[in-house]
């Protein structure tokens, strides 16, 4: 048989699981910008809040056509053979990636202060 203190406690687990879970998901920053690397070097970069579609061009005849919509980046179109960036699901968080190893070329989103900090850097 089940007692009342049993049914307490788990509730409270139930309770600090659900405001784990919370937690983690308030925690996990929006980014504000794309940054893409080509072959290792920063290519270009562009802000999260304004839609644009971009083609990255390589000398080789290589290319990765990406969009930025919602605030969210989406491989669409890629010239590499396994298409693994293409079926990658739009990412919007900081830090999160999108990479074309073929091409190497990674889209990579980086945050707000840190942002900053380059601008004024630069
Ligand atoms: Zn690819």
């Amino acid at each position: 048989m089940i007692k009342k203190n049993d049914f307490l406690l788990i509730g409270a687990i139930v309770i600090l699981c659900l405001a784990a879970f919370a937690f983690m998901l308030l925690s996990r920053k929006e980014g504000s910008k794309v940054i893409v690397y080509v072959d290792g070097n920063e290519y270009a970069s562009f802000p999260l809040n304004e839609d644009v579609e971009y083609t990255v061009r390589k000398e080789d005849g290589a290319y990765n056509t990406f969009i930025i919509k919602d605030g969210k980046i989406d491989m669409i179109a890629a010239s590499c053979p396994d298409k693994i960036c293409v079926n990658e699901r739009s990412k919007h968080y900081r830090n999160e990636t999108i990479t074309c190893l073929p091409n190497n070329v990674v889209l990579e989103i980086s945050g707000g202060e840190e942002g900053d900090v380059d601008i004024i850097a630069k």
